[in-house]
């Protein structure tokens, strides 16, 4: 199928759902987004209004664009919704049970011939698509958030994804101005297996009395052009985030060069767990 002609889906209208249904519908596409919480739900789309609408400021869009675009998302509260979609990338809450559920559902809902993408930080695409009868159209499809702004889709292989949907995803992320690049899966995939042990090295630098947060943050933008250090980043993604996803890695790969820094764990028992708390490796109002 020609990635134009594909309805789709997205299940969740949080951070990464309501980004997700935003660059589908600036593609082009009508997209239904699915969200179980109504007040999320209505949050989500003020989010992809806003947005559009910023990005209409900066020349990005045609202000007359938006009204179109934002029609294109049509919200609803089940997943019944997504019926006669080709293709949904779903983005709930990261947790193996819910993810299976939502799985389950839409393998005995949707059309055979559908793809069922998943945006998963560290889940295992192959256990996911064991919950369905279509192992072979089950992708990891991996946007960063803010979703409309970052160019990257890391499209994960699970070890029976078939070529063909395989084609199909990556078509789609061309079609919604995303880069696709290619990876199998493995915890953590590449992305979170690479930054996460970075983040949680700088911890144990500060931990260690090697440097002051502020200082590696430093090193990291001057020295290597990182756009914000490892700490602040640590701090904007949620310290519960980041420790969830070290755990995965220790657990998936088995090396104990992947334990969680102890002041990470210490942090996010105090519920200091970054930005989003107001307390991190920083202070936030
Ligand atoms: P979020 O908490 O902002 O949003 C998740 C939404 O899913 C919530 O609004 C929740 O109500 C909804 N939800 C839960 N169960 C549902 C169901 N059965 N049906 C419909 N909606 C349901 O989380 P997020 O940050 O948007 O993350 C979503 C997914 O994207 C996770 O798998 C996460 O690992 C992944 N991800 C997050 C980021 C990030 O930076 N936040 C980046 C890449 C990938």
């Amino acid at each position: 199928m020609n990635a134009m002609e594909q309805r789709l889906g997205v299940v969740g209208a949080g951070t990464m759902g309501n980004g997700i249904a935003h660059v589908f519908a600036r593609a082009g596409f009508d997209v239904t987004m699915v969200e179980v919480n109504e007040q999320a739900l209505e949050r989500g789309l003020g989010m992809i209004r806003k947005n559009l609408e910023r990005e209409a400021l900066k020349g990005k869009i045609d202000t007359a664009e938006v009204p179109s675009i934002f029609t294109r998302v049509r919200p609803a509260t089940t997943l019944d919704a997504l019926r006669d979609c080709s293709l949904v990338v779903e983005a709930a809450t990261e947790r193996l049970e819910v993810k299976r559920e939502i799985f389950r559902n839409l393998d005995g809902l949707l059309r055979e011939e559908a793809i069922l993408a998943t945006n998963t930080s560290s889940i295992s695409i192959t256990k996911l698509a064991a919950a369905t009868g279509r192992p072979d159209r089950v992708i990891g499809m991996h946007f960063f958030n803010p979703v409309p702004v970052m160019a990257l889709v890391e499209v994960i292989r699970g070890l029976q994804t078939s070529d063909v949907t395989f084609a199909v995803v990556r078509e789609l992320a061309l079609a919604a101005g995303k880069t696709p690049v290619e990876v199998n899966d493995a915890a953590g995939f590449v992305s979170n297996r690479v930054l996460m042990p970075l983040l949680n090295e700088a911890m144990f630098a500060v931990m260690e009395g090697v440097a002051t947060a502020e200082a590696v943050d430093e090193i990291f933008r001057l020295g290597m052009a990182h756009p914000m250090g490892p700490l602040t980043l640590a701090d904007f993604i949620g310290l519960d985030v980041c420790l969830d996803i070290m755990r995965v890695l220790e657990a998936g790969l088995g090396d104990p060069k992947y334990r969680p820094c102890p002041v990470l764990i210490r942090m996010v028992d105090a519920g200091w767990l970054g930005r989003k708390s107001g307390r991190g490796f920083y202070m936030y109002q």
